[in-house]
């Protein structure tokens, strides 16, 4: 399995438009994140989990081709305002993207994208896709994914498990039955914001103590605000955690 982080900044961005902090000017390009969304290549199958509002400049960059599926783990802009970049490629093959989520994100796409989902003139160049509301472990191809839900302050939303990989986003309480879910991984994909404690988002320390709760091999940081420089940072956490950054690629 094949992971690429296409995006790893928080809702704003990095840098934040306007600003003049030390990391929104930094010249370490590890500093410069993108929406965050993950590639997954896997038994051939690319696997989307989000569509960032910079999808299509991160699947430039990545030299995505194909794109089987997409899962969303809730329909905030960050995460859902790529989408209409999907249409090239349903229109490269002729064949409806499938798209996964909770009932609410799933109800809610179909409301701010409704352009896409209403009848119109042929020739508009929208997207074909295939909204698919999930409860439970489903399947795409011979891929076995499990929703994992959490909370993003009072929402409900989803986090993905595919085999030994977990990527949980804008998450800042995981109940119980879902942390069930997540033993025995390899790595361990996590919103983490910032140090200081947020209603909505993990902070470092809540991070460091589910890590050390769930004890994947691997954990690696996204959705990162300007907040934390990728080198400072990145250099006072334990041996298994890192920051991620746009760009990164890592096999599982
Ligand atoms: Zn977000
Ligand atoms: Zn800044
Ligand atoms: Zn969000």
């Amino acid at each position: 399995m094949k992971v690429t982080f296409l995006g790893t900044g928080t809702s704003h961005g990095v840098p934040v438009i306007g600003c003049d902090c030390e990391v929104c000017q930094s010249k370490d390009p590890r500093n410069h994140r993108t929406r965050s969304s993950i590639l997954i290549e896997v038994s051939n199958l690319h696997l989307l989990i989000d569509t960032a509002t910079e999808f299509r400049l991160q699947a430039l960059r990545a030299g995505i081709t194909k794109i089987d599926a997409v899962l969303y783990t809730h329909c905030h802009a960050d995460h859902v305002f790529g989408f209409d970049d999907l249409r090239i490629f349903s229109q490269r093959t002729g064949q409806a993207v499938p798209f996964y989520g909770n009932y609410d994100t799933i109800a809610e796409m179909l409301q701010v994208f409704s352009y896409v989902f209403r009848r119109t003139q042929v020739g508009g160049g929208k997207p074909l896709v295939e909204p698919i509301i999930v409860d439970g472990t489903f399947h795409v191809g011979g891929v076995t994914i499990t929703p994992i839900p959490v909370y993003h302050g009072n929402l409900p939303i989803y986090g993905y498990r595919i085999g030994d990989l977990a990527y949980i986003t804008d998450c800042s309480r995981l109940p119980q039955s879902s942390l069930r879910l997540l033993t025995g991984l390899k790595v361990l994909i996590l919103g983490v914001i910032r140090y200081e404690p947020h209603p909505s988002h993990m902070h470092v320390d809540a991070a460091l103590e589910l890590v050390a709760r769930l004890k994947p091999e691997q954990t690696y940081f996204t959705h990162i605000t300007h907040l934390l420089d990728h080198e400072e940072v990145n250099s006072k956490m334990p041996q298994s955690v890192s920051l991620a950054y746009d760009g990164l690629i890592i096999t599982i």
